[in-house]
């Protein structure tokens, strides 16, 4: 199977249509990727079969989520993970692709422009940072691959509205972190999060989402410094 077709195929197990425009600017990010990759750390996988399998599939797992007309907030999203996938499977969602490391952001805006997308836009910016000026002004928050939950509920929570959600992409065996992650989650104003586990297409991987939903407003001391956030995690006894 050639890699448009694997796509082709995964991308119709988990949403109803896919047209072949779409498959095509999935192919283009992942030249794009492949290429940079060779002079920049970007990511660990160097097959485009994998590229698809490990990235792209696992991504467009979170899509039936979102929702035409919400503003989405990836948090270290690295290479585009999940953000730039869910950008081109979700046209009518806005999303900020957010990331402390400036060269993976110069890399994301060039691909942004190459793909021609006008639904997302790639920040640099530490999370926490991002925060003051962007306070509870985001629908959602997706993150796959950052931080352990209870870090990350920090960086996260404080962007996302009272009535919004962050949705966490983890491993499937994520329930000992989520539960000890949930006083912390309780204290930024989220929900008891529930684990969605779910199998990736193609690759047969076993993979969780973690939905928190925003109940209340995250208190104003929170996020706080990183420093503080990774030396004294919230929730801590
Ligand atoms: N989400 C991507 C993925 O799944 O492939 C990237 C994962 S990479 C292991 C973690 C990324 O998070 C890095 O690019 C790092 O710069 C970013 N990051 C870590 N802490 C951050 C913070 N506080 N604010 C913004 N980005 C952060």
């Amino acid at each position: 199977m050639n890699e448009r077709e694997l796509l082709t195929n995964g991308l119709a197990q988990i949403l109803p249509q896919v047209c072949p425009q779409v498959v095509d600017k999935f192919l283009d990010f992942s030249a794009l990727l492949l290429e940079k990759n060779k002079v920049m750390n970007l990511t660990a996988v160097t097959e485009p079969s994998e590229v698809i399998s490990r990235h792209f599939l696992d991504c467009a797992m979170v899509a039936p989520h979102m929702i035409s007309g919400e503003k989405v907030v990836d948090v270290g999203t690295g290479a585009g993970f999940p953000g730039l996938p869910l950008a081109i499977l979700c046209p009518e969602t806005e999303f900020i692709l957010l990331d402390a490391l400036h060269k993976r952001v110069v890399f994301l805006q060039e691909a942004i422009a190459a793909l021609g997308l006008d639904n997302v836009t790639a920040v640099h910016a530490r999370a926490e940072e991002y925060a003051k000026t962007h306070r509870a002004t985001f629908d959602k928050a997706v993150s796959r691959a950052v931080a352990n939950l209870r870090v990350l509920s920090e960086l996260t929570l404080p962007l996302v509205r009272t009535g919004g959600a962050f949705l966490a992409m983890k491993a499937e065996g994520c329930a000992d972190e989520v539960a000890d992650a949930q006083t912390a989650i309780d204290i930024l104003g989220g929900s008891p999060a529930m684990i969605h586990r779910y199998m990736v297409p193609v690759s047969g991987i076993a993979r969780a989402l973690v939905e928190i939903r925003k109940l209340r407003e995250t208190p104003e001391k929170y996020p706080r410094r990183f420093a503080r956030i990774r030396a004294a995690p919230l929730g801590g006894k």
